[in-house]
């Protein structure tokens, strides 16, 4: 997968040749130093080449975020209507045919890989290093799950007794409603449509309101690869409209969700309650994420780690550092440095290359890390200097020290990290970390290996990362969802996330 999809890596070896255009000139000409220094700017490079790269940002910077229209209730209706009509045709095509279509997207979407990241940079406000990783996460959903549909939809032969023939075969269920985040918009966007289609669904794609265009992007991609119009329909709006039509439509035979965890209990009593069939839900939601350090990790190590989980992409992941525990003997030296690192990181303008950590999504999520933070001034000890701006809806890093795992008890989506100092069994701090009820990541930074296999075992989270990061998830390589409030399951990018969007039918001949 990783040689097939456009990453940062692939940007850096050969950018030329990844990214020429149709005219064979380079379209997306990064300097490969350009990502090779923790801070880029034109120091040091050849002065053409900086002017170029400098022109072609200064490009991409303007580039405008087209408006998109809100779909009304009875466009809701009408599209579900629509969406079940087409099931039938589409869910009958070989399983071949629509694993071609996603890769004939996911080749669009390599060779379009510019012009979608300056649209991440302008919508969604994202630094160009998460905005390329994204895309490159989205173009490996589509191929991933193309290869796994194929390998899935394939009939099994199952043993029976002489003159009987037994056969599994899975299909699609129906209309999927997809009801996709604004912190990954395309990527995670991209990955529940192309699950519900491949195996034979048609979707309704309900993107954030944040977020309208990207998406629009990618399915505009997704028509051009082959997805006839009626299969794959979008629907822009707020979800406590749009989402909510669409969730009581009578025709929706599955819905799949990534948001917060009340939106998605929201979402589960909906369908609960509607006559007619049950409709399987399936959701990744928030997570209070720990990282456990204990006296034989190595201090840089960790701090590196933390600083990349805690405060890259402004904490605006599920998957991001929330709670950092780590065991008093080395507590001063970890904290130290991780403030020194924090304190390093270049806040700002996302559009300019230098920004490691770019703004909040929009002045509601700011206001609601604004709350966060006047609380823990009051109830915690601040290790950081304030920095939060209401204009550009930027935080700088904060960092709290607290005394109890439970103080921690609510996910803060920014880039706010709580910290405490532990002493005696590590198995008492993973216990309360797993009473916080979330179960998304876990970071363990030991260098005794027993001990990171025994806590793994014990924590209750679906993604354990010892002595590393814990974001960034690669897609079929660290499949990626939680338990408990942080989801149901299955994984993201895993062997068994497509039989969920699936049917299964037993066939049995009497020969
Ligand atoms: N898959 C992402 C990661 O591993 C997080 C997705 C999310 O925030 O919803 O960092």
């Amino acid at each position: 997968l990783a040689d097939e999809s456009v990453g940062m890596e692939a940007l850096l070896e050969s950018p030329m040749e990844r990214c020429a255009s149709e005219d064979g000139k380079p379209a997306f000409a990064l300097p490969a130093r350009l990502y090779g220094a923790q801070r880029p700017n034109s120091e040091g490079l050849d002065p053409a080449v900086a002017e170029h790269r400098e022109r072609l940002f200064a490009a991409w910077r303007q580039v405008a975020v087209p408006r998109v229209p809100e779909a009304s209730a009875g466009e809701a209706s009408a599209a579900a209507r629509r969406a079940a009509e087409a099931f039938d045709a589409w869910n009958h095509r070989p399983v071949a045919e629509r694993a071609a279509v996603l890769r004939r997207a996911a080749d669009a979407m390599q060779a379009q890989l510019p012009p979608l990241c300056a649209l991440l940079v302008a919508e969604a406000r994202k630094t160009w290093p998460d905005a390329i990783a994204e895309v490159r996460e989205a173009i490996d959903f589509l191929r991933y799950y193309a290869t796994e549909a194929e390998r899935l939809l394939a009939p099994v032969e199952l043993p029976g007794p002489t003159g009987e023939r037994n056969t599994l075969r899975l299909h699609g269920r129906g209309a999927w409603v997809c009801i996709s985040p604004w912190n990954f918009p395309l990527a995670i966007f991209t990955g529940q449509v192309a699950a519900a289609l491949v195996t034979g669904n048609t979707v309704l794609a309900k993107p954030a309101e944040q977020t309208p265009a990207i998406a629009r992007e990618a399915v505009r991609l997704l028509h051009a690869a082959g997805v006839p119009a009626e299969v794959l329909q979008l629907l822009h709006g707020p979800g406590e409209t749009v989402g909510a039509a669409l969730v009581a439509e009578p025709a929706v035979a599955g819905v799949v969700f990534t948001g917060s965890t009340p939106v998605a209990k929201a979402i589960q009593r909906a369908l609960a309650a509607k006559d007619g069939p049950i409709v399987p839900l399936i959701a990744e939601t928030g997570g209070v994420n720990a990282m456990l350090v204990d006296s034989s990790a190595l201090p840089e190590q960790v701090a590196d780690a933390v600083v990349q989980s805690a405060f890259r992409s402004a904490g605006q992941r599920c998957s991001a550092l929330r709670l950092l525990c780590v065991h008093e003997s080395i507590a001063d030296g970890v904290i130290e440095m991780v403030r020194g690192a924090a304190q390093a990181l270049v806040v700002g303008d996302p559009t300019d290359l230098a920004t490691d950590v770019g703004p909040l999504i929009d002045a509601e999520a700011f206001d609601g890390v604004a709350r966060h933070l006047a609380r823990l001034r009051t109830t915690a000890r601040a290790l950081l200097p304030e920095g939060e701006d209401a204009t550009t809806h930027t935080v700088a890093p904060q960092l709290f020290e607290i005394r109890h795992v439970a103080e921690a008890s609510q996910e803060i989506f920014g880039p706010v990290l709580q910290v405490l100092r532990w002493r005696g069994d590590p198995k008492d701090v993973i216990a309360q970390v797993n009473a916080l009820g979330y179960g998304l990541t876990l970071g363990l930074q030991t260098r005794i290996d027993s001990r990171a296999l025994a806590l793994a075992a014990q924590a209750r989270a679906g993604n354990v990362y010892v002595n590393r990061n814990t974001i960034g998830a690669v897609v079929g390589v660290q499949p990626f969802g939680g338990e408990g409030l942080s989801g149901t399951g299955p994984k993201a990018g895993g062997p068994h996330y497509l039989p969920r969007f699936c049917a299964e039918q037993t066939l049995t001949i009497n020969t």
